[in-house]
């Protein structure tokens, strides 16, 4: 069983690369914002995601927590964008939700201005888009189902400052807990140049996974 959470800066490539480790070991990719985004909930927090906020933490664990014991994690899962608060990461620990790898994107703010300003995702499926860096083959249209492509609400530079403003003051202590950890559990923390292209930083995460796994 593997079980990696990705941490990093909105935009960093977290979801990119999740879905890419998702497919390479078998295992479910969990992006908290996708499951806000595309359940009911959203009606009920779409001005905190439109502002940059963050949603309450008892919510949040509750809905990992139930999601992690479906039946598709029993291989293991990629976490996108959970743990977000040190809370939230004492809540996996408490509940003995063990996590081999914890994997940081460290990405310079002018490149994730740049990745947020161009990125498009298809709703359904959380498949995501950049018109430079990662076009899709018909222009505004999903590869897989041919549909349309949107831009995120919360995909602008005010909203994107707040995002960043909230990762600095809640997720930083998150990677410093893992590192924490990393000294004296069995949880592995690294931190990734994440600067790169798609397929330079997936190699390097692949590498590090398949080289570390016990
Ligand atoms: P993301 O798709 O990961 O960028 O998440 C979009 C938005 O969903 C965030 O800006 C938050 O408002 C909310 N969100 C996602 N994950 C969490 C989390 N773990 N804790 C609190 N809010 C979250």
């Amino acid at each position: 069983m593997i079980r990696i959470i990705l941490l990093g800066p909105p935009g960093s490539g977290k979801g990119t690369q999740a879905h890419l480790i998702a497919n390479h070991y078998n295992i479910s990719h969990i992006s908290t914002g996708e499951i806000l985004r595309k359940t009911s909930l959203y009606k009920r927090f779409r001005n905190v995601i439109k502002d940059g906020k963050l949603v309450n933490d008892d919510l949040m664990i509750q809905l990992i927590t139930k999601r992690i014991n479906k039946n598709d994690c029993n291989n293991g899962f990629v976490l996108d964008g959970f743990p977000r608060t040190i809370n939230q990461a004492i809540s996996l620990k408490k509940r003995n939700i063990f996590i081999n790898f914890v994997i940081e994107l460290d990405v310079l703010d002018s490149i994730i201005i740049d990745r947020i300003n161009g990125r498009q995702i298809h709703m359904n499926s959380g498949r995501t888009y950049h018109i430079k860096y990662n076009p899709p083959k018909t222009d505004g249209l999903d590869d897989i189902t041919g549909e349309k492509l949107i831009i995120r609400q919360d995909d602008n530079v005010k909203t994107m400052i707040q995002r960043l403003n909230q990762y600095r003051q809640n997720t930083t202590c998150v990677s410093k807990f893992y590192q924490k950890e990393s000294k004296n559990a069995c949880t592995l923390y690294f931190m990734v140049n994440g600067n790169q292209q798609i397929i330079k930083i997936y190699e390097k995460l692949i590498n590090i996974i398949t080289l570390n796994i016990s």
